[in-house]
């Protein structure tokens, strides 16, 4: 029996992935292209359009349901539009708009990015079977997405839960987002980099200067490359606990470059949460690296459409 599927696309400034997935989250058909993210809107488009066209093209088009975007915010999802911060071509674009010339009447759901990994870990990786839940990830950016009472919330605009640009710090650096002292200014790979580079850690004599270089500082003993970490753990636990004490979420999960770190990142992060989360029902909240591979955005692009299919099913849509 031929059970329907769902398009997904996974839209970030290095690449944009499409594929055709099933109700298990099977990836059936992929494609992909490198984002010309440098280039203009309409440039940007066309990739988009090249990856659609090879998923349309294929037999197994004719079986899809819907159409789910997961896109690099902000997005808005009320408007259909997206303003990725690292693609300066598309500001307020209609992306929602654009897709459905190429997919027609299919039903489309826009997500932000982080709102897809999310919905990709709760559905298959380690906030499965977790009612309320907090996915992170950490990496050139902070980025996240919240499940509450074991639905993804992704809030009016697709936007919801974005950890990384919540303020820790009152006085601290000015972020690039306008605020100053968010968890990203202090946790990201690059401004873990720097202040190791600020507070006198030097690379080796390959010259590299990446957070995974501190990392493997700090796993040799190096006091800066583990101090920065720290600062970074820190940041991520204040920021895990205020939105654990706003929602009451029992789960943390961690993704991202940054998370491969592994227990340099983990184990100040879990010392420094008992120091941010100290209500009685808060105190259970656990930390945990993510399970879901490269493929997370795509597999929550995919829930969500699936998932805004069920929705108007149960409407009678
Ligand atoms: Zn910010």
């Amino acid at each position: 029996m031929h059970t329907d599927l769902v398009a997904a696309l996974d839209i970030g400034g290095t690449k944009i992935a499409g594929g055709l997935v099933d109700g298990d989250g099977r990836i059936l058909v992929r494609a992909q292209r490198a984002t010309p993210a440098r280039e203009d809107g309409d440039t940007v488009m066309r990739a988009v359009e090249e990856v659609l066209g090879e998923l349309t093209a294929s037999p197994l088009w004719a079986r899809a349901r819907a159409v789910g975007i997961g896109s690099a915010g902000p997005v808005d999802a009320s408007a259909g539009t997206v303003s990725p911060v690292n693609v300066p071509g598309w500001r307020g674009y209609p992306l929602v708009a654009r897709v459905r010339t190429v997919t027609g009447d299919l039903p489309v759901e826009l997500i932000g990015d982080g709102v897809a990994i999310t919905a990709a870990e709760h559905w298959q990786g380690a906030a499965r079977g977790h009612d309320n839940a907090l996915c992170m990830v950490v990496s050139t950016g902070v980025g996240g997405g919240l499940v509450l009472g074991g639905r993804l919330h992704p809030g009016p605009t697709g936007n919801a839960g974005h950890i990384g640009h919540i303020s820790v710090d009152l006085d601290g650096d000015p972020c690039p987002c306008g605020a100053r002292g968010c968890v990203e200014r202090i946790a990201s790979g690059p401004n873990i980099a720097r202040r190791a580079l600020d507070n006198g850690w030097r690379p080796g004599p390959d010259g590299d200067t990446s957070a995974a270089a501190v990392a493997a500082a700090a796993r040799a003993g190096d006091p800066v490359a583990v101090a920065s970490f720290e600062r970074a753990a820190q940041a991520l636990a204040a920021g895990i606990a205020a939105t654990a004490t706003l929602v009451e979420i029992d789960i943390a999960v961690i993704g991202g470059g940054v998370a491969k770190a592994g227990e340099v990142l983990f184990a100040p992060l879990r010392e420094a949460l008992r120091t941010y989360a100290t209500l009685s029902f808060v105190q259970r909240l656990t930390v945990t690296p993510a399970r879901m591979g490269t493929d997370a955005g795509l597999v929550g692009a995919a829930a969500a459409a699936l998932a805004g299919r069920a929705d108007a099913t149960a409407a009678g849509v």
